[in-house]
């Protein structure tokens, strides 16, 4: 069975193409600069590419032409889309509203858009591309995975914010939480590897990429986790500054005469390391400055660690105790120096790590010493292996 994962932004389309039978990726590409030209780069499995300028002014024509790349020219990996089986999609916010992963209706799509005040970065991208799917494939059923589905377990005291509970009432404001599918997926392989069930287990999650959250997961459900209302708040990121008080926000807004929108892309786009070493946003860039001895570099990665220590020991104290922490993302995959000065001094906790064993890249690992209390893995994510096979669940069960 062939499954189509989808990640749609407001302009671009990622997709891949994957063979349930052994879950590999048969092709894969990004519709890229949709509503302002267009550009497709696809590739496939045996290694051949497309790299085009295309005219994509809506979701619909980008569609049409990755629907053309898998099946036609010299890229092609499928003949026809009948043999694709279902698409599964991506959708950054599912609110209160979803609770899991869902098939995709009119009804469906309308809410999903519906909830773009909530995400306007993400939701009516979406929105658009789940109708140019329809269009492009009708016969195809499609299903939805949310970012914030996972969290729905958090407990109401954990999700409210201090403000009037009207507020939460009419404008829905809380804590949702994100990554979910990344936090869910790793939770799951840690069991598999663990040889354990998830259900007796408690561990914190640490996702850490351009945008980083750490999850406590309890018996497998979520019940807290550090990004909230949206994907700033919790620990420095790239280009986020993570969680802040708010009175310092207006306090900034004041002095710079900002706007809503300008605090908006102050705190989004201009914070986190690269506002605080003045240099990048790259983890990369960041360690090999602090490296040669930059201060403010120095002070990123110390600010990361630090929130990154902090929040396992908050979610430790929840949680009644440990028993896995695991690292993934772009930074917790690959820098081995992050999740040594995570876990220094953790001792306490129970966590001890082999500094030796720690030193590598991109693996599924081990990192804990055998005498460590708390076993510690670094576990690649893979979100689009998780939602096809959600979106396979969904439509083998439609079967029965
Ligand atoms: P996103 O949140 O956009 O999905 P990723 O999960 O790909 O991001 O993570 C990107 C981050 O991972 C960047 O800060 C990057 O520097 C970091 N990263 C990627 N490879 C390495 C590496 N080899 N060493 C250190 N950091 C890395």
């Amino acid at each position: 069975m062939i499954i189509l994962v989808v990640n749609a932004g407001s302009s671009s389309l990622k997709y891949q193409l994957i063979d349930m039978k052994d879950e590999s990726v048969i092709a894969k590409g990004n519709c890229d600069r949709i509503g302002i030209d267009g550009h497709l780069s696809h590739k496939t499995a045996d290694g051949r590419k497309v790299e085009e300028d295309c005219n994509f002014p809506t979701h619909a024509e980008a569609f049409e032409r990755l629907v053309q790349a898998l099946t036609t020219g010299d890229a092609a990996v499928i003949s026809s889309m009948d043999e694709v089986s279902a698409v599964g999609h991506r959708v950054v916010q599912g609110a209160e509203l979803f609770t899991k992963t869902t098939l995709v209706t009119d009804e469906v799509i309308d809410e999903i858009e519906n909830l773009k005040e909530l995400a306007p970065v993400h939701n009516h991208g979406h929105a658009l591309a789940l109708w140019a799917c329809k269009k492009t494939m009708p016969n195809i059923p499609q299903v939805v995975v949310f970012d914030t589905a996972f969290h729905q377990t958090i407990p109401q005291k954990a999700f409210m914010y201090g403000f009037p509970y009207e507020d939460y009432e009419q404008y829905h404001v809380r804590k949702y939480g994100f990554h979910g599918t990344s936090h869910r997926f790793v939770t799951a392989k840690l069991a598999e590897v663990m040889g354990k069930d998830l259900k007796d287990l408690k561990v914190v999650s640490c996702h850490l990429g351009n945008g980083s959250s750490i999850t406590a997961v309890k018996g497998g459900e979520s019940i807290d986790t550090t990004m909230g209302f949206t994907p700033l708040d919790g620990v420095l990121m790239g280009t986020r500054c993570g969680a802040v008080d708010p009175s310092a926000v207006t306090y900034v807004a004041g002095k710079h005469g900002f706007h809503v929108a300008d605090m908006d892309n102050y705190m989004n786009k201009k914070s986190g390391m690269l506002g605080i070493s003045g240099l990048s946003s790259d983890f990369r860039d960041i360690t090999a400055a602090s490296e040669k001895g930059d201060a403010r570099a120095t002070l990123a990665k110390d600010m990361l660690v630090y929130d990154i220590k902090k929040d396992i020991g908050a979610f430790a104290a929840i949680m009644n105790g440990l028993d896995a922490v695991i690292f993934t993302g772009g930074i917790g995959e690959n820098a081995p120096n992050c999740r040594e000065e995570v876990c220094e001094n953790l001792e306490y906790l129970g966590i001890k790590i082999d500094k030796e064993v720690n030193n590598f890249k991109g693996e599924l690992k081990k990192i804990s010493t055998p005498d460590s209390k708390v076993e510690v893995w670094v576990i690649p994510t893979n979100e689009e292996l998780l939602i096809a096979r959600d979106t396979l669940a969904m439509v083998e069960g439609l079967k029965k």
